[in-house]
């Protein structure tokens, strides 16, 4: 048990370590084209708009202003890429499920997202989010599919935590995992944090430092 402790302590050292590392925008691709080459282990986040994405970026990297925090869900169409210390390469996925994108927007974002996902040699990880006040969505399990044939491992993670009573968020968090255990490329965890309390930013921090040791 001590052992497990004490190695679970050097895992958050090694995480808290990374993202206290200089963190930089490198650029905004519409298109693959305009993506950065494939030089860094990579790890992209994904989430539904609104999920609390930006926030979450900036929670990890313990800067208030990287990802741009938005009220008007639906407008970022672009793959933001942020190189952190030379290390990692964080790749910020536009959102989806926005009720007011046309049907054509939508088409875009999933062919933008599956040539990425698909065709991206370093991608190490997806951390798909999911919002714990309404768990897992329609179009949520449809991008879990797509991960699945694109063949990404990904990691949910619930966001928003403080928003629940803990008996609430209990319930959201089985049923989260249980559903994604129907999901061939799931990680059977899940890591549960809240942007505005700092909860579970250690741990997904020691997570994907892990991502750049193998
Ligand atoms: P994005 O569209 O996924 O990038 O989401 P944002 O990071 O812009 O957040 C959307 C809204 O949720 C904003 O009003 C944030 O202040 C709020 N939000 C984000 N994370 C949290 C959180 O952990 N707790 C609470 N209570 N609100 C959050």
């Amino acid at each position: 048990m001590e052992e497990a402790d004490a190695a679970a302590r050097q895992a958050e050292e090694r995480g808290r370590l990374l993202f206290a590392q200089a963190c930089d925008f490198v650029l905004g691709a519409a298109s693959l084209d305009g993506i950065p080459p494939a030089e860094l282990p990579e790890v992209a986040f994904v989430g539904r708009s609104n999920v609390g994405k930006s926030s979450l970026v900036n929670a990890l990297t313990a800067r208030k202003t990287l990802a741009r925090v938005s009220n008007t869900p639906g407008r970022t169409r672009e793959i933001n890429f942020f190189r952190l210390g030379g290390r990692l390469m964080l790749a910020d996925l536009p959102g989806y499920g926005y009720a007011r994108v046309s049907k054509a927007d939508s088409a875009r974002w999933t062919e933008l997202i599956f040539a990425y996902l698909r065709g991206r040699p370093n991608l190490r990880r997806a951390v798909l989010l999911i919002d714990s006040r309404r768990g897992l969505m329609p179009n949520d399990t449809e991008v879990m599919d797509l991960l699945d044939r694109a063949a990404v491992s990904y990691q949910l993670v619930l966001t928003k935590a403080d928003k629940l009573k803990p008996g609430e968020l209990a319930k959201v968090e089985s049923k989260t995992l249980e559903d994604s255990l129907r999901h061939g490329a799931a990680h059977p965890e899940l890591v549960v944090t809240s942007a505005v309390l700092g909860e579970g930013i250690p741990e997904l921090r020691s997570r994907l430092a892990a991502l750049t040791e193998s």
